[in-house]
């Protein structure tokens, strides 16, 4: 997590890098900070809190210089506050980093800093990495740029720097290790970098991802250098950035999340254009065309995930194991990568990522493919670490997806879940012509249904409203519904801050039963399918004990209707298809009540969208 952002060239950097800090908050928002380096002299400002307090705070400040710094964090050793906020200084006050990632070995580094003298101020692992450039600098008396290089190759962990000294104040030093970073490639000779390329979108479309150990040397006379950790010179692939700037802004709404809720006829859409052809009966994903073979045949399909992604999974499990009998396990990707899974020849692993930078997704397929397996990605930012380290994949695209709890991702990776499970069940044959044909004619309506459930957002903002004082929630769906019930109660605990627990209908007897009472909110997903029946005896049983029900039915259910306290009707689908239905309504309930609550929707409090640390 962590924004970094940097910007070299002939104009002023400060307010190049606060814009570019207000479009990165999303990554982290414990503190901010700015250094840039004027006439030789390195000014240095950071404030605890979100970007716009560090704005506050260098209003009458000196912010000159055209090259300069700034961080956003998301706190991973030390709390919060403005001594551990970023960029950190070197003990001579000279030289100035910005780190996102974890500096694992940062304890042993540090106890032979100290013994060196070195005085510590803040609780940071950044900390020591500025000290150990400064320490090699001086002692090996070597350039700025060669110990950042030697520093590095002491460190272990993840890493995304940029390092500026104000003995060279035309030369900033990148570097990354599994950790992002983008270098943008300015119209006037100027330099960006950034976590990722939201910032750099209104400047230029040119852009280098930097690769694991690569260090970036952008110099005002000799522009963008590009060696690996062994000290050897590599060509930078310059690339063209798909982004539109228009894609970043909120365009009218008052969250980015309600925007992006209200964005996924279009988002879906987008991830089945020419990929779905109705008239011909055809579906296809280009980027997984040359492995449909290998998926067709996979003894096992394991896809690994972290937590909306691995929701999305949950649900391409039933749709793997209905439409193509192949055996589907679904593992949180923290707990595959430190178990010695079990991987053996025919195995493919999925990852599944918004980001396609989160650290434990990243690790597990490595840990995959160092053990032979075919691995793919999901993902929807183009060019991210997943898709490049991925034997193919598909994207998303769903657009940048700038609210921290995810809506539009999850809808798209349903909808490439659902492709690819099309794709491999017709490649099997499992599949036969009509249901294939009612599956594609459905997924193609799939936009415009969606279009119909968020026009009763006032509705569904009214009902919310009888909930918004609730301590507790339970989610209950079966089937494929499940993973949509899990869905609903994290985001309805991760932006409204009240206690939410998903669980399948039946299990609710096997404990959450106990908990329900008047005060009670259970969400439960009872729309038509075979478990119809099943989930409506779940619903007595929450009445039974005063709980309040509120129910997502299909158009025209009268059952349901009489029974529970409110219900959501949402049109009806073939069912398979229904998750992406029945998570509109629970992402606007979860929005809904979050704004009621006062809550900050679109940055909720110790969360980060792309989770780059372990
Ligand atoms: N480990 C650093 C800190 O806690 C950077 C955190 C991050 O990248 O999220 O300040």
């Amino acid at each position: 997590m962590c924004g970094i952002v940097a910007y070299i060239g002939d104009q002023q950097a400060f307010p190049i890098v606060l814009k570019g800090l207000k479009r990165l908050e999303y990554r982290g928002y414990d503190s901010a900070g700015i250094a840039v380096i004027n006439d030789r002299q390195l000014n240095n400002y950071k404030q605890k809190g979100k970007v716009a307090e560090l704005e506050t705070f260098t209003e009458n400040k000196d912010v000159e210089g055209t090259i300069g710094i700034g961080h956003t964090r998301w706190a991973t050793h030390g709390p919060p506050n403005d001594i551990n906020a970023h960029p950190h200084v070197s003990g001579d006050g000279e030289i100035a980093l910005i780190h996102n990632g974890i500096i694992e070995n940062y304890d042993t580094l540090k106890e032979g800093l100290l013994s060196r003298g070195h005085e510590f101020k803040s609780e940071t692992d950044t900390e020591v990495l500025i000290h150990l450039i400064e320490d090699i600098k001086k002692n090996e008396e070597v350039t700025t740029a060669e110990a950042v290089r030697l520093a590095l190759s002491n460190v272990i962990g993840a890493y995304a720097i940029v390092v500026m000294d104000q003995s060279n104040p035309d030369q900033l030093i990148a570097a990354r290790k599994s950790s992002p970073l983008v270098v943008g490639i300015g119209k006037k000779g100027d330099y960006y970098l950034a976590s990722d390329a939201t910032p750099i979108v209104e400047y230029t479309n040119e852009v280098v991802y930097l690769d694991d150990e690569e260090i970036a040397i952008v110099d005002r006379n000799k522009g963008l250098r590009l060696y690996n950790i062994q000290n050897q010179e590599k060509t930078p692939y310059i690339q063209e950035l798909e982004l539109q700037l228009e894609e970043l802004e909120k365009g009218g709404y008052e969250h980015f999340m309600l925007k992006e809720i209200h964005e996924q006829p279009r988002s879906i859409k987008d991830c089945f254009r020419g990929r779905l052809n109705v008239d011909k009966g055809w579906v296809g994903l280009g980027g997984i065309k040359d492995y449909e073979q290998q998926l067709a045949n996979a003894n096992r399909i394991i896809m690994v995930a972290c937590g909306t992604s691995w929701h999305a999974a949950l649900v391409g499990e039933y749709l793997f194991e209905d439409l193509t009998r192949t055996p589907v396990e679904v593992e949180y990707a923290s707990e595959f990568r430190y178990r010695n899974p079990i991987i053996e020849e025919g195995d493919i692993v999925i990852a599944i990522s918004q980001s396609g930078e989160t650290a434990d997704t990243l690790a597990a397929l490595e840990l995959a493919k160092s053990k032979g397996a075919i691995i793919l990605g999901i993902c929807n930012v183009v060019g991210s670490s997943i898709s490049r380290i991925t034997h193919a994949g598909s994207y998303t695209h769903a657009g940048p997806e700038i609210g921290v709890a995810s809506t539009k991702a999850f809808t798209a990776q349903v909808t490439v879940l659902t492709l690819m499970a099309l794709t491999i069940a017709r490649k099997k044959g499992t599949l036969n012509e009509s249901k294939f044909r009612r599956l594609i004619t459905e997924m193609e309506l799939i936009p415009d249904k969606v279009s119909r459930i968020l026009e009763s957002s006032a509705y569904i903002e009214k009902l919310s409203k009888n909930y918004k004082g609730a301590r507790n929630a339970l989610y209950l769906g079966r089937g494929n519904s499940f993973p949509v019930a899990l869905e609903g109660a994290l985001k309805l605990k991760e932006i409204s801050y009240i206690h939410a627990e998903g669980y399948p209908a039946a299990e609710m007897k096997h404990g959450p039963i106990a908990l329900i009472d008047e005060e009670m909110p259970v969400f439960v997903i009872a729309t038509k399918g075979p478990s119809y029946e099943k989930v409506v005896s779940n619903i007595q049983e929450v009445k039974a004990r005063k709980g309040k029900v509120v129910a997502i039915v299909t158009e025209g259910d009268e059952q349901v209707k009489n029974m529970a306290d409110h219900v959501i009707e949402i049109p009806d689908t073939d069912e398979h298809l229904t998750p992406l239905l029945t998570t509109i309504p629970l992402q606007l309930v979860s929005y809904y009540i979050a704004v009621m609550r006062e809550c900050n929707v679109d940055q909720p409090r110790n969360l980060a969208k792309s989770v780059t640390v372990e």
